[in-house]
Protein backbone atom coordinates (compact mmCIF):
# COMPACT_ATOMS: atom_id res chain seq x y z
CA UNK A 1 0.00 0.00 0.00
CA UNK A 2 2.92 2.31 0.71
CA UNK A 3 3.94 2.06 -3.02
CA UNK A 4 3.06 5.10 -4.95
CA UNK A 5 3.73 4.80 -8.95
CA UNK A 6 2.69 8.57 -9.23
CA UNK A 7 -0.30 10.50 -9.25
CA UNK A 8 -3.51 8.94 -11.29
CA UNK A 9 -1.28 5.83 -12.09
CA UNK A 10 -3.54 3.36 -12.69
CA UNK A 11 -1.22 0.59 -11.01
CA UNK A 12 -2.51 2.23 -7.15
CA UNK A 13 -2.80 1.29 -3.66
CA UNK A 14 -6.73 1.52 -4.41
CA UNK A 15 -6.50 -1.94 -5.98
CA UNK A 16 -5.09 -3.29 -2.87
CA UNK A 17 -7.53 -1.24 -0.80
CA UNK A 18 -10.59 -2.82 -3.31
CA UNK A 19 -9.63 -6.33 -2.48
CA UNK A 20 -8.76 -6.28 1.03
CA UNK A 21 -12.36 -4.37 1.44
CA UNK A 22 -13.71 -7.59 -0.11
CA UNK A 23 -12.00 -9.80 2.41
CA UNK A 24 -14.01 -8.55 4.79
CA UNK A 25 -17.30 -8.51 3.40
CA UNK A 26 -19.74 -10.69 5.77
CA UNK A 27 -19.32 -13.86 3.76
CA UNK A 28 -15.20 -13.77 2.91
CA UNK A 29 -14.48 -12.97 6.56
CA UNK A 30 -12.40 -15.70 8.45
CA UNK A 31 -12.95 -17.96 5.45
CA UNK A 32 -9.01 -18.02 4.64
CA UNK A 33 -5.67 -18.15 6.64
CA UNK A 34 -3.25 -15.21 5.98
CA UNK A 35 0.24 -15.94 5.28
CA UNK A 36 2.39 -13.64 7.18
CA UNK A 37 4.15 -11.60 4.93
CA UNK A 38 7.88 -11.13 5.03
CA UNK A 39 10.73 -8.99 3.00
CA UNK A 40 12.09 -11.33 0.31
CA UNK A 41 16.49 -11.62 1.26
CA UNK A 42 18.98 -10.15 -1.08
CA UNK A 43 20.02 -13.73 -1.96
CA UNK A 44 16.57 -14.33 -3.14
CA UNK A 45 16.16 -11.33 -5.48
CA UNK A 46 19.80 -12.18 -6.70
CA UNK A 47 18.09 -15.61 -7.93
CA UNK A 48 16.68 -13.69 -10.73
CA UNK A 49 18.06 -9.90 -10.30
CA UNK A 50 21.43 -8.51 -11.46
CA UNK A 51 23.46 -7.09 -8.08
CA UNK A 52 23.37 -3.45 -9.69
CA UNK A 53 19.57 -3.52 -10.19
CA UNK A 54 18.77 -4.68 -6.56
CA UNK A 55 21.16 -1.25 -5.58
CA UNK A 56 19.52 0.49 -7.74
CA UNK A 57 16.14 -0.09 -6.55
CA UNK A 58 17.25 -0.11 -2.99
CA UNK A 59 18.87 3.30 -3.45
CA UNK A 60 14.93 4.76 -4.00
CA UNK A 61 14.21 3.88 -0.51
CA UNK A 62 13.02 7.21 1.38
CA UNK A 63 13.15 8.82 -1.91
CA UNK A 64 9.41 11.00 -2.73
CA UNK A 65 10.04 10.15 -6.50
CA UNK A 66 12.64 8.03 -8.98
CA UNK A 67 11.48 7.49 -12.41
CA UNK A 68 12.87 3.98 -13.42
CA UNK A 69 11.44 3.47 -16.79
CA UNK A 70 8.77 5.42 -18.93
CA UNK A 71 6.16 3.51 -16.90
CA UNK A 72 7.44 3.08 -13.94
CA UNK A 73 8.26 5.07 -11.04
CA UNK A 74 9.09 4.88 -6.91
CA UNK A 75 7.86 6.43 -4.30
CA UNK A 76 9.89 6.43 -0.66
CA UNK A 77 7.68 2.92 0.40
CA UNK A 78 8.09 1.39 -3.01
CA UNK A 79 11.67 -0.75 -2.03
CA UNK A 80 9.90 -1.96 1.22
CA UNK A 81 6.81 -2.72 -0.59
CA UNK A 82 8.55 -4.64 -3.66
CA UNK A 83 10.61 -6.67 -0.68
CA UNK A 84 7.52 -7.65 0.95
CA UNK A 85 5.73 -8.29 -2.47
CA UNK A 86 8.31 -11.07 -3.47
CA UNK A 87 9.02 -12.37 -0.09
CA UNK A 88 5.19 -12.88 0.93
CA UNK A 89 4.45 -15.24 -2.40
CA UNK A 90 7.95 -17.00 -1.04
CA UNK A 91 6.36 -17.44 1.81
CA UNK A 92 2.99 -18.62 0.54
CA UNK A 93 5.11 -20.85 -1.98
CA UNK A 94 6.68 -22.54 1.09
CA UNK A 95 3.64 -23.01 2.80
CA UNK A 96 2.00 -24.67 0.02
CA UNK A 97 5.26 -26.77 -0.31
CA UNK A 98 5.13 -27.96 3.07
CA UNK A 99 1.53 -29.00 3.23
CA UNK A 100 0.70 -26.23 5.44
CA UNK A 101 -1.47 -24.76 3.01
CA UNK A 102 -3.57 -26.48 0.02
CA UNK A 103 -3.32 -23.63 -2.15
CA UNK A 104 -2.50 -19.59 -1.83
CA UNK A 105 -3.02 -16.09 -3.28
CA UNK A 106 -0.61 -13.73 -2.62
CA UNK A 107 -2.19 -10.39 -3.12
CA UNK A 108 0.45 -7.88 -3.33
CA UNK A 109 1.79 -5.20 -5.56
CA UNK A 110 4.10 -4.16 -7.33
CA UNK A 111 3.12 -6.19 -10.01
CA UNK A 112 6.47 -8.40 -11.45
CA UNK A 113 5.83 -10.20 -14.61
CA UNK A 114 7.80 -7.26 -16.85
CA UNK A 115 10.68 -6.67 -14.32
CA UNK A 116 14.16 -8.16 -16.73
CA UNK A 117 17.33 -8.73 -14.58
CA UNK A 118 18.47 -5.30 -14.59
CA UNK A 119 15.58 -3.21 -15.45
CA UNK A 120 11.97 -2.05 -14.55
CA UNK A 121 9.40 -2.48 -16.42
CA UNK A 122 5.35 -1.76 -17.24
CA UNK A 123 4.43 -1.02 -13.28
CA UNK A 124 7.14 -3.80 -12.28
CA UNK A 125 10.33 -3.08 -9.80
CA UNK A 126 11.16 -7.21 -9.04
CA UNK A 127 9.90 -10.10 -10.59
CA UNK A 128 7.88 -12.05 -7.96
CA UNK A 129 6.56 -14.80 -9.71
CA UNK A 130 10.39 -15.19 -11.38
CA UNK A 131 11.95 -14.71 -7.86
CA UNK A 132 8.97 -17.65 -6.38
CA UNK A 133 9.95 -19.99 -8.90
CA UNK A 134 13.46 -19.81 -8.51
CA UNK A 135 12.97 -19.94 -4.56
CA UNK A 136 10.77 -23.10 -4.42
CA UNK A 137 13.46 -24.82 -6.68
CA UNK A 138 15.95 -24.02 -4.60
CA UNK A 139 14.29 -24.68 -1.29
CA UNK A 140 12.53 -27.57 -1.80
CA UNK A 141 14.59 -29.21 -4.87
CA UNK A 142 11.88 -29.75 -7.38
CA UNK A 143 12.93 -29.75 -10.90
CA UNK A 144 10.06 -28.93 -12.67
CA UNK A 145 7.63 -25.61 -12.23
CA UNK A 146 5.16 -24.59 -14.54
CA UNK A 147 4.49 -20.92 -14.43
CA UNK A 148 0.92 -20.04 -16.54
CA UNK A 149 0.53 -16.35 -17.04
CA UNK A 150 -3.05 -15.24 -17.96
CA UNK A 151 -2.39 -11.36 -17.57
CA UNK A 152 -3.27 -9.24 -20.58
CA UNK A 153 0.70 -8.43 -21.15
CA UNK A 154 3.40 -10.84 -22.43
CA UNK A 155 5.73 -11.57 -19.13
CA UNK A 156 8.87 -10.61 -20.90
CA UNK A 157 10.84 -10.68 -17.79
CA UNK A 158 9.47 -13.93 -16.67
CA UNK A 159 10.01 -15.28 -20.05
CA UNK A 160 13.79 -14.14 -20.44
CA UNK A 161 14.20 -15.54 -17.05
CA UNK A 162 13.73 -19.17 -17.78
CA UNK A 163 13.66 -19.20 -21.77
CA UNK A 164 17.05 -21.79 -22.02
CA UNK A 165 15.68 -23.96 -18.98
CA UNK A 166 13.57 -26.68 -19.31
CA UNK A 167 13.08 -26.68 -15.28
CA UNK A 168 9.97 -23.69 -15.50
CA UNK A 169 8.05 -24.00 -18.51
CA UNK A 170 6.17 -20.45 -19.15
CA UNK A 171 2.70 -20.34 -20.47
CA UNK A 172 1.23 -17.03 -21.64
CA UNK A 173 -1.66 -15.69 -23.10
CA UNK A 174 -2.00 -12.07 -23.77
CA UNK A 175 -2.96 -9.49 -26.17
CA UNK A 176 -1.01 -8.89 -28.74
CA UNK A 177 0.54 -7.10 -31.27
CA UNK A 178 0.60 -4.76 -27.69
CA UNK A 179 2.65 -3.77 -24.92
CA UNK A 180 5.71 -4.97 -24.34
CA UNK A 181 6.15 -6.51 -27.84
CA UNK A 182 7.30 -10.03 -26.96
CA UNK A 183 5.73 -13.16 -27.17
CA UNK A 184 5.35 -14.14 -30.59
CA UNK A 185 4.26 -17.60 -31.15
CA UNK A 186 7.61 -18.40 -32.66
CA UNK A 187 9.17 -18.02 -29.22
CA UNK A 188 9.14 -21.07 -28.00
CA UNK A 189 12.69 -21.13 -25.69
CA UNK A 190 16.40 -22.18 -26.82
CA UNK A 191 19.10 -24.19 -25.87
CA UNK A 192 18.55 -26.96 -23.29
CA UNK A 193 14.98 -24.88 -23.10
CA UNK A 194 13.90 -25.15 -26.36
CA UNK A 195 9.94 -25.89 -26.54
CA UNK A 196 9.68 -24.86 -22.54
CA UNK A 197 8.15 -21.45 -23.46
CA UNK A 198 4.94 -21.20 -24.58
CA UNK A 199 3.47 -18.05 -26.37
CA UNK A 200 -0.84 -18.35 -27.13
CA UNK A 201 -0.87 -14.39 -28.47
CA UNK A 202 -4.91 -13.50 -28.91
CA UNK A 203 -6.22 -10.46 -31.08
CA UNK A 204 -8.81 -8.15 -28.47
CA UNK A 205 -12.28 -9.30 -27.94
CA UNK A 206 -11.50 -13.05 -26.23
CA UNK A 207 -14.00 -13.75 -23.76
CA UNK A 208 -15.44 -16.88 -20.58
CA UNK A 209 -15.22 -19.39 -23.42
CA UNK A 210 -12.34 -18.43 -25.39
CA UNK A 211 -9.43 -18.03 -22.82
CA UNK A 212 -11.09 -21.50 -20.52
CA UNK A 213 -10.91 -23.32 -24.21
CA UNK A 214 -7.32 -22.07 -24.73
CA UNK A 215 -6.17 -23.65 -21.13
CA UNK A 216 -8.42 -26.96 -21.38
CA UNK A 217 -6.60 -27.42 -25.20
CA UNK A 218 -3.29 -26.02 -25.01
CA UNK A 219 -2.02 -25.64 -21.96
CA UNK A 220 -3.69 -28.63 -20.09
CA UNK A 221 -1.95 -31.42 -22.31
CA UNK A 222 1.76 -29.46 -22.30
CA UNK A 223 1.19 -29.44 -19.00
CA UNK A 224 0.08 -33.15 -17.88
CA UNK A 225 2.90 -34.19 -20.34
CA UNK A 226 5.17 -31.75 -18.39
CA UNK A 227 3.80 -32.77 -14.69
CA UNK A 228 5.07 -29.87 -12.85
CA UNK A 229 6.00 -30.33 -9.32
CA UNK A 230 4.46 -26.71 -8.57
CA UNK A 231 1.83 -24.29 -10.46
CA UNK A 232 2.40 -20.60 -10.14
CA UNK A 233 -0.01 -17.95 -11.97
CA UNK A 234 0.56 -14.78 -12.73
CA UNK A 235 -2.96 -13.59 -12.87
CA UNK A 236 -3.35 -10.14 -14.70
CA UNK A 237 -7.20 -8.82 -14.50
CA UNK A 238 -6.65 -6.63 -16.79
CA UNK A 239 -8.32 -8.79 -19.00
CA UNK A 240 -11.48 -8.32 -17.45
CA UNK A 241 -14.21 -6.99 -20.01
CA UNK A 242 -14.15 -2.98 -18.76
CA UNK A 243 -10.55 -2.74 -17.99
CA UNK A 244 -9.25 0.74 -19.18
CA UNK A 245 -6.03 -0.76 -20.63
CA UNK A 246 -7.18 -4.12 -22.41
CA UNK A 247 -9.44 -5.07 -25.11
CA UNK A 248 -10.66 -8.59 -23.58
CA UNK A 249 -13.83 -9.71 -22.21
CA UNK A 250 -13.32 -11.79 -19.28
CA UNK A 251 -15.78 -11.88 -16.57
CA UNK A 252 -15.16 -12.90 -12.70
CA UNK A 253 -17.51 -16.36 -13.90
CA UNK A 254 -13.97 -16.64 -16.21
CA UNK A 255 -11.54 -16.25 -14.05
CA UNK A 256 -13.23 -18.69 -11.65
CA UNK A 257 -13.02 -20.95 -15.04
CA UNK A 258 -9.32 -20.93 -15.50
CA UNK A 259 -8.39 -21.19 -11.64
CA UNK A 260 -10.69 -24.58 -12.21
CA UNK A 261 -8.80 -25.49 -14.76
CA UNK A 262 -5.25 -24.75 -13.09
CA UNK A 263 -6.18 -26.33 -9.75
CA UNK A 264 -7.72 -29.51 -12.04
CA UNK A 265 -3.90 -29.72 -13.93
CA UNK A 266 -2.47 -29.24 -10.29
CA UNK A 267 -4.74 -31.89 -8.48
CA UNK A 268 -3.30 -34.14 -11.38
CA UNK A 269 0.51 -33.58 -11.55
CA UNK A 270 1.75 -32.16 -8.03
CA UNK A 271 -1.16 -32.87 -5.26
CA UNK A 272 -2.86 -29.54 -5.92
CA UNK A 273 -0.01 -27.40 -5.26
CA UNK A 274 -0.81 -23.89 -6.72
CA UNK A 275 0.07 -20.50 -5.87
CA UNK A 276 -1.80 -17.46 -7.99
CA UNK A 277 -0.13 -13.94 -7.93
CA UNK A 278 -1.55 -10.59 -8.63
CA UNK A 279 -0.17 -8.98 -11.70
CA UNK A 280 -2.22 -6.64 -13.76
CA UNK A 281 -5.90 -5.34 -13.41
CA UNK A 282 -7.12 -1.51 -13.20
CA UNK A 283 -10.64 -1.76 -13.18
CA UNK A 284 -11.42 -1.52 -9.71
CA UNK A 285 -15.13 -3.71 -8.98
CA UNK A 286 -13.82 -6.10 -12.32
CA UNK A 287 -10.78 -6.60 -9.99
CA UNK A 288 -12.27 -6.65 -6.66
CA UNK A 289 -15.51 -9.20 -7.63
CA UNK A 290 -12.88 -11.51 -10.13
CA UNK A 291 -9.99 -11.89 -6.87
CA UNK A 292 -13.32 -13.07 -4.81
CA UNK A 293 -14.31 -15.65 -7.47
CA UNK A 294 -11.42 -17.29 -7.91
CA UNK A 295 -10.66 -17.51 -3.85
CA UNK A 296 -13.97 -18.64 -3.76
CA UNK A 297 -12.50 -21.95 -6.40
CA UNK A 298 -9.30 -22.18 -4.53
CA UNK A 299 -11.21 -22.39 -0.75
CA UNK A 300 -13.67 -25.19 -2.69
CA UNK A 301 -16.38 -22.85 -1.98
CA UNK A 302 -17.18 -22.83 -5.42
CA UNK A 303 -16.78 -25.71 -8.33
CA UNK A 304 -17.02 -23.54 -11.48
CA UNK A 305 -18.09 -26.48 -14.49
CA UNK A 306 -16.01 -25.85 -17.16
CA UNK A 307 -17.77 -27.43 -19.79
CA UNK A 308 -20.67 -25.21 -19.51
CA UNK A 309 -17.90 -21.73 -19.81
CA UNK A 310 -16.20 -23.22 -22.79
CA UNK A 311 -19.81 -24.26 -24.44
CA UNK A 312 -20.44 -20.50 -24.75
CA UNK A 313 -17.44 -19.96 -27.53
CA UNK A 314 -16.93 -20.37 -31.47
CA UNK A 315 -15.07 -23.72 -31.71
CA UNK A 316 -13.67 -22.32 -34.98
CA UNK A 317 -11.72 -19.55 -33.31
CA UNK A 318 -10.41 -21.92 -30.81
CA UNK A 319 -9.73 -24.56 -33.24
CA UNK A 320 -7.61 -21.70 -35.28
CA UNK A 321 -5.62 -20.53 -32.60
CA UNK A 322 -4.90 -24.15 -30.73
CA UNK A 323 -3.97 -25.30 -34.50
CA UNK A 324 -1.11 -22.61 -35.01
CA UNK A 325 0.17 -23.15 -31.69
CA UNK A 326 0.38 -27.17 -31.99
CA UNK A 327 2.13 -26.50 -35.45
CA UNK A 328 4.96 -24.74 -33.15
CA UNK A 329 5.11 -27.01 -30.30
CA UNK A 330 4.05 -30.53 -31.85
CA UNK A 331 7.48 -31.44 -31.72
CA UNK A 332 8.14 -30.95 -28.30
CA UNK A 333 5.15 -32.20 -26.92
CA UNK A 334 3.87 -35.91 -28.05
CA UNK A 335 0.04 -34.93 -26.38
CA UNK A 336 -0.32 -32.19 -29.38
CA UNK A 337 0.26 -35.04 -32.00
CA UNK A 338 -3.14 -37.06 -31.02
ZN1 LIG B 1 -0.97 -6.55 -17.55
Amino acid sequence: MNHQAGPSHPESPKRLEAIYAMLEERDMAEIFQKVPVRRAEREELLLIHSPEYVDRVAATEGRDFTSLDPDTATSSGSYEAALLAAGGLCQAISMVMSGELDNAFALVRPPGHHAERSRAMGFCLFNNVAIGARYAQESYHIKRVLVADWDLHHGNGTQHSFENDPSVLYFSTHQYPYYPGTGAIQDAGGGQGEGFTVNVPLSIGNGDGEYVAIFETILKPIALEYKPELILVSAGFDIYKNDPLGGMGVTPKGFAGLTRSLMDIAKECCGGKLVITLEGGYDLTGLKDSVKKVLNELAGLSETEISTIISQTSQNKIHNTAKQVFQIHRKYWKNLSI
